[in-house]
């Protein structure tokens, strides 16, 4: 019982840690394909007098949020739906 402890805490460690890098390079993908760029790409129809509107319930209501967790980057979202458009990064 004594010995199986230590593995049982570092299989949890190493299990969580892993989850947490799937995570983060999922984000970062997303970070890299989900650009404005592409968004306009995507749906070039939603360019209205030089806003980009919700591709989902048509709003221009378009918000940004900074994302935390040191990812560097802002989330663009709607206003009306809350459906995330794209993704940028700070500073820019
Ligand atoms: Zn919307």
């Amino acid at each position: 019982m004594g010995a199986l402890l230590p593995i049982a805490v570092g299989g949890i460690f190493i299990f969580s840690g892993m989850s947490i890098m799937r995570n983060k390079l999922r984000q970062l993908r997303l970070f890299e394909t989900k650009t404005y760029s592409e968004y306009i790409k995507l749906n070039p129809q939603q360019i209205r007098n030089g806003r980009v509107a919700c591709n989902r319930c048509q709003s221009s209501d378009v918000r940004t949020k900074a994302l935390m967790n040191k990812t560097y980057h802002r989330e663009h979202y709607c206003g009306q739906c809350g459906a995330t458009l794209y993704y940028s990064p700070e500073g820019v």
